[in-house]
């Protein structure tokens, strides 16, 4: 479309449309019309924001999907969303229990099942907490849980890199919020010490951080916590089915599930699936029920969805899940070495491999140098990671060849990278 006049004003005009007969139409006030498009006043000023965008190299596109590429970038750390064994057993079991396709209401209203209790009993089992209640989603359930249970006179205290959802929740539950510093014990301690006293206190953390793949010092922070009378509500994406015994995560792994309000746990990461859980006391389920609006006003997912849910649990916390978990450390083992010969010394302390190249057009290229060479990575940008902090991110799988770590660092190195270029990590 570029270079085309457009209208401004009320017009009588033919459009063109490529897959459809001419037509006449009136364009009403406010209304722009192209050849073959027709441009609100406010598709109008989008196209231009996009355009500001394309030009900066911010533009966000949907990768095509090619099967070809030997994948180094999807959530799927156990590689359980592809085990054929898997498949079968929701297929075999959605067989057997399911009732219906639609869950036809909120569970609230008709959505409710003993499926989805039965689920939630023994999610809440394994990651030994009292009670777990589902979420379509781990956005909807971190949105869900700190918008009902931060008031508006509370403090949230948040690591600075928290997932955009848990950042969504705060804004939403109308609380002030003060970031510290990423993993920064002794900012978070000043900052709990300055804390006004109106309401409560929260702090929010990650176990692993998802852009940077550190972890928290978890334990620290619950001592701060409860010196200073906080509350700490921990996501548990990156480490559900990665940590802990039987994957139930880093909470129950440092033996914590005492001395933290809620955790949330996504499944559409380490055990392959999709939606999520917060895990705490029974009250806790009971007032989230009563107060968390994406909780209320959703429809429920329908029975295939706790099918899934439970079966890749269980198969996670199966000795084929610890199997498909050493794979994954010895692999994670395995790049250390590989980035350490390559002069970054990156501490494997989970499958998320931040390769910081600052810059747009620079991640940009990297990445497409690394399609080229056959490996399906992607490029994070502002605004998922600060401006200058630009990176590949790598997720390492269980089922990885590791040779082809050692292989994609070369692809980068031969196109300029450099450890020493990582910039201000
Ligand atoms: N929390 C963290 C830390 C995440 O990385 C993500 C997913 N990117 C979410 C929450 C959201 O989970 P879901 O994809 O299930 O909505």
């Amino acid at each position: 479309m570029k270079g085309e006049t457009a209208s401004s004003s009320p017009i009588c005009t033919t459009l063109v449309f490529s897959d459809q007969p001419r037509c006449r139409i009136l364009a009403p006030f406010g209304v722009r019309i192209k050849k073959g498009v027709i441009m609100t006043g406010f598709d109008g000023v989008l196209r231009e924001r996009l355009e500001g965008m394309r030009e900066g190299g911010s533009e966000r596109y949907l990768p095509e999907s090619r099967g070809d590429l030997i994948d180094l970038c999807s959530n799927d750390y156990l590689g359980l969303a592809k085990f054929p064994a898997l498949r079968m057993r929701i297929a075999a079991a959605a067989a057997a229990e399911e009732e219906r396709v639609g869950s036809t209401g909120s569970r609230l209203l008709t959505g409710n099942s003993e499926l989805a209790e039965g689920t939630e009993r023994e999610l809440a089992a394994h990651f030994r907490g009292e009670s777990a209640l589902v979420f379509s989603s781990g956005y909807a359930a971190n949105i869900g849980l700190i918008s009902a249970v931060v008031g508006r006179e509370d403090l949230v205290l948040f690591d600075e890199l928290i997932h955009a959802s848990l950042r969504d929740g705060i804004r939403l539950s109308g609380a002030k919020g003060w970031k510290f510093r990423h993993n920064d014990i002794s900012d978070l301690s000043d900052k709990l010490a300055r804390a006004p006293r109106r309401g409560r206190v929260w702090v929010v953390v990650e176990s692993v951080y998802s852009m940077d793949g550190d972890r928290c010092p978890l334990r620290e922070v619950v001592v701060l916590c409860e010196q200073w009378g906080a509350d700490c509500i921990v996501d548990e994406a990156h480490t559900t089915g990665i940590l802990g015994k039987n994957g139930s995560g880093m909470v129950v792994d440092e033996g914590l599930e005492e001395r933290i309000v809620a955790r949330v746990h996504t499944f559409g990461k380490g055990v392959g699936v999709h939606g999520a859980c917060v895990v705490g006391s029974s009250v806790l389920r009971r007032w989230l029920i009563n107060r968390a609006r994406s909780f209320i006003y959703s429809t429920a997912p329908a029975d295939t969805f706790f099918i899934a849910i439970r079966e890749a649990v269980r198969m996670g916390g199966s000795e084929e899940g610890d199997s498909r978990r050493r794979a994954l450390w010895e692999r994670i083992s395995v790049m250390e070495a590989v980035l350490g010969a390559a002069g970054l010394a990156w501490r494997g302390e989970s499958p998320i491999v931040p390769i910081v190249m600052p810059g747009v057009a620079v991640v940009r290229a990297m990445a497409t140098a690394a399609r080229e060479a056959g490996y399906r990575v992607l490029p994070i940008l502002a605004p998922t990671v600060p401006e200058g902090l630009e990176r590949i991110r790598v997720c390492l799988h269980a089922g990885d060849d590791p040779a082809v770590y050692k292989s994609l660092i070369q692809v980068f190195e031969k196109r300029g990278w450099r450890a020493e270029s990582r910039g201000g990590e």
